[in-house]
C-alpha cells in the first residue's frame, strides 16, 4: 500500500482542532515522526501532527529527483529504536528511505494522529493561558500546550537570483520540485549548481539527455562513496543475529564520528583528506583543463564533502560540458555566460539548494508579548541546545539552529532533541505548570560557547562561502562537536535553565526528585 492511500484522519478534524492538545507537531519528516513515536511510546496520546504535503516523509517525500539517495549509511540513517535489517544498499535510495518512514509511521501507530494537506501559516503564544494557537491555511485553529516544530532546515528550495530567470520559455524546475512529466530524453539540458543534489542528478540523467551543460560556480570536494549492494546473506545475518547489526551500526557511527576532530577541533587535519580527494580527481579526470576546473581552492570540509563514484565519470562523457564562465543572465532560449556566449537549452534544472542559514520559520511565530521570532532572530537564528528559544515558551524546535552535522546522521541529533523535548512536555503536563521558558542568559552563554568553537572550525576558517553561514558569516546551522556530546547535554533537561511559571502566576522550579524521575522516564519510558 502506498503512503498516500494510508493518510486517513481517524477523528473529525474540526472537533480535534477545537480541543486543547497536549502537543501539536508540525511536519512529518524524521523529526516530526520521531516526536510522535516517542510521545506514543510514553503514553501521551493527545497530539496531532500537521503536514503540508500529501504524505509523510519531509525532504524524502519532496526530493524525488533521479538518483536521489542518502549520503549517510542507512544502518545509521535510521531510528535507533527501529533498526532495519534489509537495507538494499549501504547508502539507501530515496524511495527505500521513504518506505521506511511510512513503515515506522504504521508500526508505531501514529498515522491516525497525522493530518495531511494542512499547512500551518501562523503560531501565537497566549501567555495568560499558556497555550499555543496554531492557524492553518485552510482556516482551522489548533490549540496546544506545547508545539514541536519539525519543519526542517532544507524544506524551502531556492531559485537563484539570476537576471531574466522568468523569461526562459523552455521547461524549468528546482531539484526538489522535479517535473516527472517532462521527458528529458534527447534534450539539451542545463543544470545549474554542483552541490549534493546536482552530483546525484548529473550522472543519472547524462546517459538519457542529448547534451548536458553543467553550470558550476564553485567546485565541490568529492571523495569516493563506499557504497555497495547488501547481499541476502548479510541481510539474513542482520535479521537473525541482531547484535551483529547493532555492532555494524556502532562501527559506522564511530568511523563517522572521528571526522569531528578534523572538522571542528583541528582543521589542519583536513589536509590529509584533501590529498586523498586530489588523488581521486587525478585518477578520475584525465583532461588537465577539466581537472583544474574541478579542483576547489578552499579547504576540504568548508562546504559539505560530497560522496560519489559516478559524478566525475559523467563529466568525462562527450555529451556533458562543464561551464565555469559564470552566468550573466537567463534568456528566453537558454543561459548566457559572462564571456558573452549563449547556451541554448530546452530545459533548466536548478540544483541551487535551500534557504538554510537565513531561514527563520516557514510561518509567522509569535511568542511572549507578541514578539515575532523573525525579530528575535534578526541577527541570526539561535536557540538553547538548538531546541528551545527564550521568549517562546513551550516551543521545541527539532533540527533547530546549530544542530546540523557535516559528518554523520541527522537522526542522531533528532533523537537527542526529541528526548529533551519529551522531558519538557512531561513538565508541562503537570497541572500547575503554565509554561516554561528558557532563560535568556543561559541561551546567550550557550551560543557564545558554540560560536567560539565554530570560529576555529573548518566551516569558518576554510575560505569558502557556504549555506552553513548567514551573509554576515555567522554559522547558524552546524553543531561544532561530537554527537555524543550533544546527546549528553540534552540527556537531562536542567530545570535551572528554565523559568517555570505556574498557573497561579508564580515562578517555580520542580524539585530535584521530580526532575530526575522525569528525565529517566523521558529516556527509558
Ligand atoms: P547546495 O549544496 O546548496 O548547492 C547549491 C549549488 O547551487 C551550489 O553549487 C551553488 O554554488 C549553486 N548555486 C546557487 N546559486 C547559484 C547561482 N546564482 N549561480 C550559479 N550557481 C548557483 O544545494 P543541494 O545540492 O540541493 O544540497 C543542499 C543540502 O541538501 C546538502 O548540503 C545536503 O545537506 C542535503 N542533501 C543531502 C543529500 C543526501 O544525500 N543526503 C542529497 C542532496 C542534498 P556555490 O557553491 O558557488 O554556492
Amino acid at each position: 500500500m502506498t503512503a498516500q492511500t494510508l493518510e486517513r484522519p481517524s477523528v473529525n478534524q474540526t472537533a480535534q482542532a477545537e480541543k486543547i492538545l497536549d502537543v501539536l507537531i508540525i511536519g512529518t519528516g524524521f523529526a516530526g515522526l520521531c516526536m510522535g513515536i516517542r510521545l506514543k511510546k510514553a503514553g501521551i496520546g493527545s497530539f496531532v501532527i500537521l503536514e503540508k504535503g500529501n504524505g509523510v516523509g519531509g525532504t524524502w517525500r519532496e526530493n524525488t529527483y533521479p538518483g536521489a539517495a542518502c549520503d549517510v549509511q542507512s544502518h545509521l540513517y535510521s531510528f535507533s529504536f527501529a533498526p532495519k535489517s534489509n537495507w538494499s544498499r549501504l547508502f539507501g535510495p530515496q524511495r527505500e528511505i521513504l518506505d521506511y518512514m511510512n513503515d515506522c509511521t504504521d508500526r508505531f501507530g501514529i498515522r491516525s494522529h497525522i493530518r495531511t494537506n494542512v499547512e500551518v501559516n501562523g503560531a501565537r503564544f497566549d501567555e495568560k493561558l499558556g497555550i499555543w494557537e496554531i492557524s492553518t491555511a485552510n482556516g482551522e485553529v489548533y490549540k496546544a500546550k506545547a508545539v514541536v516544530s519539525g519543519t526542517g532546515g532544507l524544506s524551502r528550495p531556492v531559485l537563484p537570483n539570476i537576471k531574466g530567470i522568468d523569461t526562459f520559455k523552455g521547461a524549468k524546475f528546482h531539484s526538489a520540485k522535479w517535473d516527472h512529466n517532462y521527458n528529458l530524453e534527447g534534450k539539451t539540458v542545463a543544470v545549474i549548481g554542483t552541490g549534493a543534489s546536482a552530483i546525484q542528478i548529473v550522472p543519472t540523467i547524462a546517459p538519457i539527455v542529448g547534451t548536458l551543460k553543467l553550470f558550476q560556480r564553485t567546485p565541490p570536494w568529492i571523495i569516493p562513496k563506499p557504497d555497495a549492494q547488501i547481499g541476502s546473506s548479510v541481510k539474513g545475518i542482520f535479521k537473525f543475529i541482531p547484535p551483529l547489526r547493532w555492532l555494524f551500526r556502532k562501527a559506522i557511527y564511530w568511523i563517522n564520528e572521528i571526522g569531528v576532530i578534523a572538522f571542528a577541533i583541528n582543521p589542519k587535519l583536513m589536509k590529509i583528506i584533501e590529498k586523498f580527494a586530489k588523488n581521486f580527481i587525478a585518477k578520475s579526470i584525465p583532461n588537465p583543463e577539466l581537472r583544474q576546473k574541478l579542483t576547489p581552492t578552499y579547504t576540504i570540509g568548508c562546504k559539505r564533502i560530497l560522496l560519489s563514484n559516478d559524478y566525475y565519470p559523467a563529466l568525462n562523457r562527450e555529451n556533458v560540458e562543464l561551464v565555469t564562465d559564470g552566468i550573466e543572465e537567463i534568456t528566453a532560449s537558454g543561459v548566457k555566460t559572462k564571456d558573452g556566449k549563449e547556451h541554448k537549452v530546452d530545459a533548466i534544472i536548478f540544483a541551487t539548494g535551500f534557504q538554510a542559514a537565513e531561514a527563520v520559520s516557514p510561518f509567522e511565530i509569535r511568542g511572549r508579548n507578541g514578539q515575532l521570532l523573525s525579530d528575535a532572530w534578526e541577527d541570526g537564528a539561535e536557540a538553547y541546545l538548538g531546541t528551545t528559544i527564550s521568549g517562546f515558551p513551550n516551543l521545541f524546535m527539532i533540527v533547530g539552529p546549530n544542530t546540523g552535522l557535516g559528518h554523520s546522521s541527522m537522526i542522531l541529533m533528532i533523537e537527542s532533541q526529541v528526548q529533551y523535548a519529551l522531558q519538557g512536555i512531561r513538565y508541562l503536563r503537570k497541572k500547575n505548570i503554565k509554561f516554561m521558558d528558557v532563560r535568556k542568559d543561559v541561551q546567550d552563554r550557550f551560543n557564545a560557547e558554540i560560536q567560539d568553537r565554530l570560529s576555529r572550525s573548518v566551516w569558518t576558517t576554510g575560505g569558502c562561502v557556504s549555506w552553513y553561514n548567514t551573509s554576515t558569516g555567522r554559522n547558524t546551522t552546524l553543531w561544532p562537536g561530537f554527537t555524543f556530546e550533544f546527546k549528553a547535554r540534552t540527556f537531562f533537561l536542567r530545570s535551572k535553565d528554565y523559568e517555570f511559571v505556574r498557573v497561579d502566576g508564580k515562578a517555580k522550579k520542580p524539585s530535584f526528585g521530580s526532575r530526575f524521575s522525569m528525565a529517566l522516564n523521558a529516556t527509558f519510558g
